[in-house]
């Protein structure tokens, strides 16, 4: 009983010495909540995590130790972005996919986890290929080249984006993996580095065992009306023309004369325009399947069958 009073006593004064880890927690995860954050619970503890460089199960075992001051003050920084709406993977300028850690940036799209789908797919594909030739288009962050280069140990990967910035963040999430020798990053619009054969010192035509590619593809409609969360993302990896199927058409097109003929091409596609992607790629004489993601919903589009 004794040891009891003396450990509230204990508990009492630290609170008094400055702010605990739980009710940072609490308050903020209020306040995202009443800002209308429907993941407030767990935005809060990741951001809090993050600021104090806890796991996130410290915040349930040790909720009473006491949060410096220069801790308190990042983290109130840190909601506020927040409850602007910055989505907290720029906040933390980091975010997991496929088990990995991926650093972000505002130049590049969120790796999402539908997005593993379509890297299962193609890891399945080509599992126990003697060095298969992949080629990912818009890589943005690196996300899908570099889990297709850490799981698929004997690829080797040609990753264009228009973006130099992006190109930057792709090439550190590569060499936080020691990718750097298995991805050659190339600058240009989706196929146009790879038709300067010489430059690259060989031709690609013909040499592809896969194609794969997550796309823009949010209509003009859509792009009205984002989230507000996916304005802060660039619009130019998620705006796909006046119906979103500009890049599937430019895409499904020119990938043609770059495959193998026993490759394919694997793309992230919008739900809402499964079937309107699957007639452009048929229409090509591809032969096509759809795959669903977690939710069930139409996510990845994979074309095959070239002649
Ligand atoms: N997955 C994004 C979304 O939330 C879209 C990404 C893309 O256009 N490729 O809709």
């Amino acid at each position: 009983m004794a040891e009891l009073v003396r450990e509230l006593a204990c508990v009492r004064a630290r609170r008094a010495a400055g702010r605990t880890a739980g009710s940072l927690l609490r308050e903020a995860a209020v306040r995202l909540r009443d800002a209308g954050i429907r993941t407030a619970r767990l935005d809060a503890e990741v951001l809090l995590a993050h600021v104090l460089g806890w796991r996130r199960e410290t915040l349930y075992t040790h909720p009473d130790r006491v949060v410096d001051d220069r801790a308190v003050a990042e983290f109130e920084a840190a909601i506020q972005k927040r409850l602007a709406r910055v989505p907290v993977a720029y906040i933390r300028s980091k975010k997991e996919f496929m088990s990995l850690e991926f650093t972000v940036t505002p130049a590049v799209l969120i790796p999402r986890p539908e997005t593993e789908v379509l890297v299962e797919s193609v890891i399945s594909r080509l599992e126990g290929k003697d060095s298969p030739l992949i080629m990912d288009l818009g890589t943005g962050s690196g996300a899908i080249a570099v889990a297709l280069a850490k799981f698929l140990s004997a690829a080797r990967i040609v990753a264009t984006d228009i973006s130099p910035a992006a190109l930057s963040v792709a090439r550190l999430n590569a060499g936080r993996y020691g990718l750097q020798d298995r991805i050659h990053f190339e600058v240009g619009d989706l196929f146009e580095p790879l038709h300067a054969g010489e430059h690259l010192g060989r031709s690609y035509l013909g040499s592809f065992d896969a194609i794969v590619s997550n796309p823009p593809y949010i209509s003009r409609g859509e792009m009205k009306e984002l989230a507000p969360e996916l304005s802060y993302e660039p619009r130019i990896a998620l705006d796909g023309g006046q119906d979103g199927l500009d890049f599937f058409r430019k895409i499904l097109a020119g990938a043609r004369s770059f495959l193998k003929s026993s490759g394919f091409i694997a793309l992230e596609i919008s739900n809402l325009r499964a079937q309107e992607v699957k007639v452009i790629a048929d229409g090509l004489g591809y032969s096509t399947s759809i795959l669903p993601d977690y939710s069930g919903r139409d996510r990845v589009l994979i074309a095959g069958g070239v002649l």
